[in-house]
């Protein structure tokens, strides 16, 4: 067993920490403050990424979001300072995934764009009355020759005001069935409405409303995996997906199997959100002085520490593992990542809520971080999969079939 990271990995999360620290830790807290990112502003987050190999394009995805150890330390890296940005890259990745995979005229505008790091995606399932049940979505797509028309709306999607291409979940009003629809703002013109929240205010987060929208059955999910399976074993130059995510595809669902990743990275990037608010009250408790001594020598200022750092190495464990699992291609990348998602997001409220605790009343003034760090980790338990149903995904996958609590 080893705990520690390759040598190459080690390279790569010290070269992006002193990226994050340069280019955004002075600034994130009055940014952020500010709200939702422009979809300019966004773009020149993804330019500047990619000068260090990270972004969705064809020539960086696949060392990227093809590369779960690199995707789990960027999660807790960007964690750790801006966890705003995560779902321009998280989310993003959805549709940007597809891209290589549609028809060659939707290729030949998205793929510059992916190339220019000037692709901003979203993924939309979510709906007013469709949350944690998705099985039954209200937005329509009917088949009218050789398009569909789409009808309906969604909420709370990530990137939604500043997106310009979705993956969209819909219902065929012919056949019933659920399915994807890779869609294009510029040829399927949807509307936005921003939602404001309490934590991750950089990110936009919107809600969407498609009236008679025309999107060409080409792009329909469905289609696009038909030109994966064509592409046979030239499948993995195109498409950026790991060995181990080829391998989950034989003991679970391509849905189940893509959505491992962004839970472990959720967990990762609490663990990031958790560990900067443990560091300020390590520093804290060692330099303000009560009853004329550092707080930091008092018992219960040490307990709490204590149970910060405890849940901090143990989310940061069950994360990597979960990551690890997913680069195996093992059938429990499923529950580790769910596992892990529900414990690190929990701990990240816990230590920031302590992390305040120890900054008395300096925890609750705007002018400090800390403030930030307790409402970004707050949103850590709903986006990607609530905490329950998290446990529920656990539950079943410990007991099997017929053993599902919502299905
Ligand atoms: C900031 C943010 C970003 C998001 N980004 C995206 C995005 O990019 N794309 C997207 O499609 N969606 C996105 N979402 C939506 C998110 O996935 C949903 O909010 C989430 O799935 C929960 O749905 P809901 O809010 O409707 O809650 P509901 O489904 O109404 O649930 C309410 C409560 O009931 C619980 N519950 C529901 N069913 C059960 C059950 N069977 N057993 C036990 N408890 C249950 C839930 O855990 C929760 O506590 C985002 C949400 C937020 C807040």
């Amino acid at each position: 067993m080893d705990f520690e990271l390759s040598e190459t990995e080690k390279m790569y999360r010290d070269n992006l920490r002193n990226f994050l620290k340069k280019e955004y830790a002075p600034q994130v807290g009055q940014r952020d403050a500010k709200g939702p990112l422009t979809r300019g502003e966004a773009i020149d987050v993804m330019k500047k990424f990619k000068q260090l190999g990270i972004g969705l394009g064809p020539e960086t995805a696949r060392g990227f979001v093809g590369s779960p150890m690199i995707f789990g330390i960027f999660a807790e890296e960007v964690g750790r300072v801006w966890p705003s940005l995560l779902p321009l890259f998280g989310m993003g990745a959805l549709p940007a995934i597809y891209a290589p995979l549609a028809p060659e005229e939707v290729k030949e505008r998205l793929i510059p764009r992916l190339e220019a790091a000037e692709f901003i995606g979203c993924f939309a399932e979510t709906e007013p009355e469709a949350g944690c049940d998705t099985s039954k979505l209200k937005t329509t797509a009917r088949p009218v020759g050789d398009h569909f028309v789409v009808n309906g709306s969604k909420t709370w999607i990530s990137n939604a005001t500043i997106a310009d291409t979705a993956l969209v979940g819909v219902t065929n009003t012919e056949t019933g069935t659920q399915t994807f629809l890779l869609m294009e703002k510029e040829y399927s013109p949807w509307q936005t409405n921003e939602l404001h929240k309490i934590g991750w205010n950089a990110s936009p987060t919107g809600e969407m409303f498609f009236e008679d929208c025309k999107v060409p059955k080409e792009n329909e999910l469905g289609v696009l995996m038909q030109n994966a399976l064509k592409l046979g074993p030239k499948l993995r130059e195109v498409l950026p997906v790991s060995d181990g995510f080829m391998k989950m595809l034989s003991t679970m669902e391509p849905f189940t199997a893509m959505m491992t990743l962004p839970r472990a990275g959720m967990a990762l990037a609490s663990v990031g959100i958790a560990q900067a608010a443990f560091e300020a009250a390590l520093n804290y408790a060692r330099e303000r002085k009560q009853f004329g001594k550092p707080i930091g020598k008092f018992q219960l200022i040490q307990e709490m520490l204590y149970e910060m750092d405890v849940s901090i190495e143990t989310a940061r464990l069950l994360g990597y593992k979960a990551v690890d699992s997913i680069v195996k291609g093992q059938p429990d990348a499923r529950k580790l990542s769910a596992m892990a998602k529900v414990y690190a997001g929990e701990a990240a409220v816990k230590v920031t809520y302590r992390a305040m605790q120890i900054h008395g009343g300096m925890g609750l003034s705007t002018e400090m971080a800390l403030e930030r760090y307790f409402r970004d980790a707050r949103m850590m338990t709903i986006p990607d999969g609530t905490s329950e149903m998290m446990k529920l995904v656990t539950g079943y996958t410990l007991l099997g079939k017929g053993f599902s609590a919502y299905a």
